[in-house]
């Protein structure tokens, strides 16, 4: 079942996902080599309890925290722990928020310090690869448009799609229909109406594809252990151009000033 949203319901999931991307900022100005992911974690859930909301994940299926927090060759659904940020990581935060019923979700991929040029090169394309799948979510193009058009760059770009995790509908709840993957045929794939919300993000290897969960039954790792990147965007089909609803604006402000 598809819900799609009225524009009163859709200013409402703006409000969550601006939320995310004021917290992913928050998040963002502390990332630096010797940070604790746990603190982290405890710094994004203060800020979204400051601002009247709720950790979206937090015993989400019983995840234990507000943050996914996935390092290296990490690919999504990491555990915030003592573990310590060093010089050349790179770290993908996924925050989720629930506020006023709607769920907001986002995620971003940071360079911790200084990072080799095939990494800062896999999170610059992997931005771009969202971008361009954002472009494509618009009134009469298919679900196989925006994977398409994802898989098509990273691809060319030497990078693989990871399949195994895909974006997805959200509103009142965090998952809902349809399914939203990172590959696909042009013109298959359900047809894009006005007012659905999806949440489009590649997960995106500088390897192979294949990943594994690891012990701790959440983790996502990459089998050759290269690293991964992933950004998130929240959107809504529009009848001309897509309409975001999250925002790396204030990401970009924290980056730039450092
Ligand atoms: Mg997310
Ligand atoms: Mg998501």
């Amino acid at each position: 079942m598809i819900y799609y949203k009225t524009d009163e319901e859709i200013e409402l999931l703006r409000q969550s996902n601006v939320l995310v991307g004021r917290t992913l900022a928050e998040v963002g100005r502390r990332i630096k080599p010797g940070v604790e992911t746990l603190a982290l974690d405890k710094c994004a859930e203060q800020f979204i309890r400051d601002n009247n909301a709720v950790p979206g994940f937090l015993d989400y299926e019983g995840f234990p925290n507000t943050l996914c927090i996935s390092i290296n060759e990490e690919v999504v659904h990491g555990i915030p722990s003592k573990r310590v940020l060093k010089e050349g990581d790179i770290v993908s935060i996924d925050c989720g928020v629930l506020k006023n019923d709607f769920y907001g979700d986002s995620a971003f991929s940071f360079p911790v310090g200084e990072v080799k040029k095939d990494v800062s090169q896999l999170l610059f394309e992997t931005r771009k690869a969202l971008e361009i799948g954002v472009q494509n979510a618009v009134e009469n193009k298919r679900i196989g448009d925006i994977g398409n058009s994802i898989q098509s760059h990273v691809e060319n770009c030497g990078y693989s799609v990871v399949r195994e995790m895909v974006g997805h509908g959200i509103g009142r709840s965090l998952h809902e229909e349809p399914q939203v993957p990172n590959y696909g045929r042009r013109g298959h794939g359900i047809k894009l109406r006005e007012g659905l919300v999806i949440a489009i993000e590649p997960m995106i290897n500088l390897g192979k594809r294949n990943v594994y969960q690891a012990e701790d039954g959440w983790t996502i790792v990459t089998r050759d252990k290269k690293p991964s990147a992933h950004f998130e965007h929240t959107v809504v089909v529009r009848k001309r151009k897509v309409d975001v609803l999250s925002t790396f604006e204030y990401i970009d402000e924290v980056l730039n000033s450092k």
